[in-house]
């Protein structure tokens, strides 16, 4: 058995090269560019005016009130063809270019406007450079305005509209499929006879699937027989990944490691010291990957976070995909025997200057239901078997935390 951190590390280095698509800067939301993007210009690519005023020169202005002539008018969008020569000034809008000649703009409430319009008064000084932003102030031309490796956010989508990015390079997504497997299981429309149950993991991992932004294939369930899981999983293989839960523990009718194997696939590790999520299962075949995953439902969710994630984020270009940790006081004992690093249900928040870590009651590896009440995991270390109350522990953020409301 290794630990959670071996396992991670055989993963990692078990991925396929990735590969660069074009895709519309529409469509980039979520995606991670392959390549750095620079400024096309710089930004603002004028002096800009951040007030609605006048544009003067400071050193007129050296006692007020004084009068000075209006000699034009500059709106947001329109030229700044004009000098503001000594004693004069220029109305501008915000965003308007400040026109050759003046070197500040004094805010429209600092001032008053002669009834006939041909002249202005300002009531306060202003110092050289107020109120205007200088060409290239935000970004310089030829300036890294977006990183390689850094996820699209609608922030990033507003730069590439600046810079006149109509399409970027990202990293490829990897395609997915998704299957559960056992005898016992049913589609969610049937009603389960004696000893069976609806199959919950097939949608779980969609779902986790879908807050990564991948669109998987889900393949249905496969029957506790070599012949079924095969074509199965062959079906799923057209994926470059395949993601399946239950028959990979040592039952007799576990045949999931078999099958890998029978179809020329290495099993790089079969059993992890964690709890829930011993049985984990990974595979590869050049660049194709399986992940076998344990069937009892948190099992499942917990060794997709830890596994799964990691892999699939790399893939699609992310640096660090993992979920993040937080350190808090935990608010309860928590016991344990020692072997295996848990990774249990938590309740998880901020307050006064820290994270407070509240653990759920644990019932088990197949109790789905304990587990949607958390926000969190809380980590239990392999080598303890006690944590008191007060100690700080480490958790790890669910994927949809701040959507998550106790
Ligand atoms: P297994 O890993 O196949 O031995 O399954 C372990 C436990 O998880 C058993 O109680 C299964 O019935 C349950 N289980 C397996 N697959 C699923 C699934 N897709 N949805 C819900 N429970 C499952
Ligand atoms: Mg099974």
């Amino acid at each position: 058995m290794i630990s959670v951190e071996e396992a991670l590390k055989i993963v990692l280095a078990n991925l396929p090269v990735r590969k660069p698509e074009v895709v519309s800067f529409r469509d980039a939301l979520g995606r991670v560019p392959a390549e750095d993007l620079q400024a096309t210009c710089d930004i603002p690519p004028f002096n800009r005016s951040s007030m609605d005023g006048y544009a003067v020169r400071a050193a007129d202005i050296k006692s007020t009130p004084i009068q000075l002539e209006l000699v034009g008018e500059i709106r947001a969008g329109g030229n700044s063809k004009g000098t503001v020569c000594q004693g004069q000034a220029m109305a501008i809008m915000t965003g308007g270019a400040v026109p050759a000649g003046a070197d500040a703009v004094q805010n429209l409430e600092q001032t008053e406007r002669s009834l006939d319009g041909r002249f202005v008064t300002l009531l306060r000084t202003v110092s050289p450079g107020e109120n205007i932003v200088c060409a290239g102030f935000e970004a310089a031309l030829g300036e890294i305005v977006i990183g390689a490796g850094h996820v699209i956010g609608p922030a990033e989508i507003a730069i590439m509209a600046t810079f006149g990015y109509k399409e970027v390079r990202v990293w490829k997504r990897p395609s997915v499929a998704v299957m559960a497997t056992g005898d016992e299981l049913v589609e969610v429309d049937q009603t389960p006879l004696d000893g069976q149950i609806r199959n919950s993991n097939g949608y779980s991992l969609c779902g986790q699937l879908g807050l990564l932004g991948l669109d998987p294939h889900y393949l249905g369930i496969g029957r506790d027989n070599k012949d079924d899981l095969r074509t199965r999983i062959l079906q799923g293989l057209e994926q470059d990944v395949l993601i399946l839960s239950g028959g990979v523990s040592t039952g007799k009718y576990d045949f999931v490691k078999e099958v890998f194997e029978e179809l020329g696939f290495s099993v790089l590790f079969s059993k992890v010291a964690m709890k829930p999520g011993k049985p984990t299962v990974f595979a590869r075949k050049g660049d194709k990957l399986i992940f076998g995953l344990p069937g009892n439902p948190v099992a499942t969710f917990v060794a997709f976070e830890n596994f799964v994630r990691p892999a699939l984020g790399r893939l699609c270009g992310l640096a660090k995909p993992e979920l993040p940790r937080v350190h808090g006081r935990l608010l309860r004992e928590m016991i344990q025997t020692p072997g295996r690093t848990a990774y249990l249900p938590a309740w998880v928040w901020w307050e006064g200057s820290g994270w407070k870590v509240d653990p759920l009651h644990w019932k088990g590896s197949a109790d789905i239901v304990g587990f949607a009440k958390a926000n969190a995991t809380v980590t239990f270390p392999h080598d303890r078997s006690r944590i008191g109350e007060g100690e700080t522990v480490e958790a790890m953020l669910l994927p949809d935390f701040f959507a998550r409301r106790r």
